[in-house]
């Protein structure tokens, strides 16, 4: 906890002259509002006063907000994420809080993507002293243009999995991108390139769920500005390349009872507990609906085909990567799940709310796993799907909008106000990709 104090004596010690109240809308894109930091008592007063009671802004603009009538809204600042932009000068620095949404009539408000992870994690707290941690691992890519053609981007270089320089041409940009995670109070546990050219990734220790998801939104600003830097630029994009691995955001995730570790029995079959299971049952049922908020673009969708090394199919392993949900290795407290659907263009605070929703939904029911897929799914006959039951997830954005619809579950996780706009936003976005024609289509058909 930092108090309002403590907050002041920061902005002073670092010369903060701009204090950016920071939050996301809807679809996950950080906006914020500048607060120009006075000198002086009397400055320091006020400041003291936007940092206790939050700052008015006017919420009508912001995508799957509130409308023209009733637009009067605040940010009341989460003072523990309170840090310097490292990226902006360090003399007259620029700082953010991360905030969240209130009405002026002092209720959270509703379509706070922020708030709503809050609430489900408030409900976990208050009905199983239970937490929630999630550790993600953010791929992305590093593009610049085609010196053939200045209006295609393609990947900055063309390294592989694991590879040094000079193969791989981002080792300045990654440890630069470290140094300013390091600055903002990351925990960075690993960086490399990943398989595909142009394509890296920065994995970041495990936290609890609220915390993660702030640091999701500040890690992908902290990478775009740090490409920019280096006349580059860094794109989240789920399948940017055809014929490549795309870029995931798995994450890694377990749940805590009474302070202590719930996935772990040395006694149970592959020392995974009952708690453990249920979770896995419960995303394995809902993972059709959750991918319409983890995997929430059209795009996403060409990422989950298989020979990529992205899930395709709705199953649990130990180790196999073809499953949507693999168990690493690891047990006693770190044991957790990992579940591979999630993309980069996700809005981490919906997707950490429907992931945990859906395993809690398995914990109440106590619904029961089926047995791990061990073999390669992607070798796998249809026959030989259908005989173990192994489904496979939405094949566009539009087949998972219309399960997430279906899934009261998911729907009550999210609330009416972020459902409805959610689904009208993203219906609007797939009624624009299906009214387009694409390369693909002209290749094929112009002939006919
Ligand atoms: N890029 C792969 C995906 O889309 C993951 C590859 C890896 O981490 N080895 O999920
Ligand atoms: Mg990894
Ligand atoms: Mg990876
Ligand atoms: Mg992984």
């Amino acid at each position: 906890m930092t108090t309002v104090e403590q907050a002041l004596e920061y902005i002073q010690a670092n010369d903060v002259k701009f204090l950016r109240f920071q939050f996301v809308d809807l679809l996950g894109v950080p906006k914020n509002v500048a607060y120009p930091v006075k000198s002086g008592e009397k400055g320091i007063d006020e400041l003291r006063d936007v940092l206790t009671d939050g700052l008015y802004f006017d919420g009508s603009s912001i995508e799957g907000f509130v409308s023209i009538d009733c637009s009067d809204m605040i940010l009341k600042p989460d003072l523990s994420t309170l840090s310097v932009l490292p990226w902006r000068p360090s003399e007259k620095s620029v700082a953010r809080v991360i905030c969240d949404v209130y009405r002026t009539d002092g209720k959270p408000f509703e379509g706070d993507p922020r708030g709503c992870l809050k609430r489900i994690m408030g409900k976990l707290k208050e009905e199983m002293n239970g937490e929630y941690f999630v550790g993600p691992e953010p791929e992305f890519f590093i593009v610049k243009p085609d010196p053939h053609n200045p209006h295609k981007m393609v990947p900055a270089d063309s390294g592989a999995y694991f590879d040094l320089e000079p193969l791989d041409e981002a080792p300045d940009i990654r440890r630069n991108i470290v140094f300013a995670l390091e600055n903002l109070g990351f925990h960075v546990e690993a960086s490399h390139h990943e398989v595909a050219p142009g394509q890296h990734e920065v994995d970041f220790k495990f936290d609890d769920a609220l915390k993660t998801a702030d640091s999701v939104i500040t890690f992908k600003t902290t990478i775009k500005m740090i490409a920019k830097q280096y006349g580059v630029m860094a794109t989240f994009m789920p399948k940017p390349f055809f014929g490549m691995n795309g870029s995931g955001m798995h994450c890694h995730q377990s749940i805590w009872l009474n302070g202590e570790a719930s996935f772990y029995d040395e006694n149970a079959p592959y020392q995974l507990s009952a708690t453990c299971m249920n979770y896995v049952a419960g995303i394995l049922e809902h993972a059709k609906a959750i991918v319409a908020v983890t995997n929430p673009t059209v795009n996403s969708y060409k990422r989950l085909v298989p020979g990529y090394e992205a899930p395709v199919n709705i199953a649990w392993a130990n180790s196999n990567r073809s499953a949507i949900i693999r168990v690493p290795a690891a047990r006693g407290k770190g044991t957790r799940i990992e579940f591979r659907a999630p993309d980069p263009s996700c809005n981490p605070y919906l997707a950490f709310t429907v992931m945990l929703a859906a395993g809690l939904d398995g914990i109440k029911r106590k619904l029961e796993a089926p047995e791990p897929v061990e073999r390669n799914i992607f070798a796998m006959s249809e026959a030989e799907k259908k005989e173990l039951g192994i489904d496979s997830v939405p094949a566009n954005l539009k087949d998972a909008l219309d399960e997430l619809e279906n899934d009261t579950v998911l729907k009550e996780a999210l609330g009416k106000h972020i459902l409805e706009n959610f689904l009208e936003l993203k219906t609007a976005e797939w009624d624009r990709f299906r009214i387009s024609v694409t390369d693909w289509e002209t290749k094929e058909y112009l002939k006919i």
